[in-house]
């Protein structure tokens, strides 16, 4: 299928009110999504209720993504699954800013579903909650090792650093 991510809402828009629920597939590269953080052969998951309006389609769901990054803390590699709520409206004549446009009676998830997942990210990811991060001194990671570095005391300026990064990524 060229685009995984076209549903056909005919039916749904001749009945407001109506709902379907879909479950879809497609990998990274079939959404055109080119972000180092997700990895072209991987599968998005794409678990929706499209519920019908008189002039357009409300999505609710969540999208389903393995992303991949560089832990901030040790360097090493850092992945997990990403889980992004949605709550989405679809118009034909858009009228709403927050709003995606119907391609007349298609549904194309695409351009959301690469929206959310940008968005939604990691920016600056640990490979474990609890990482030990390296060294400032020998630059041993002190998760696999320990050396006896006198440097317990941490600058509180990375401190509060590292906070904010935390909760940018939330
Ligand atoms: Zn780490
Ligand atoms: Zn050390």
């Amino acid at each position: 299928m060229a685009y995984p991510l076209r549903v056909n809402a005919a039916e749904l828009l001749r009945r407001p009110g109506s709902e379907k629920t879909i479950d879809l597939q497609a990998t990274v590269a079939e959404i055109g999504l080119h972000d180092e953080r997700f990895r072209e052969s991987d599968t998005v998951e794409v678990h929706l209720r499209l519920e019908s309006l008189t002039d357009g389609i409300v999505v609710n769901g969540e999208v389903v993504a393995p992303w991949h990054g560089i832990c901030r803390r040790c360097a090493t590699a850092a992945t997990g699954t990403l889980r992004s709520e949605v709550h989405e409206l679809y118009q034909e004549t858009v009228t709403d800013p927050e709003a995606f446009p119907l391609e007349g009676e298609q549904l194309d998830l695409e351009p959301m579903v690469r929206e959310v997942l940008i968005l939604d990210a990691p920016s600056s990811p640990l490979c474990r909650d609890d990482c030990a991060g390296l060294c400032p001194d020998c630059g041993i990671d002190r998760n696999t090792g320990s050396c006896s570095c006198n440097n317990t005391v941490v600058d509180p300026r990375w401190g509060a650093l590292d906070q904010l990064k935390g909760i940018l990524d939330d």
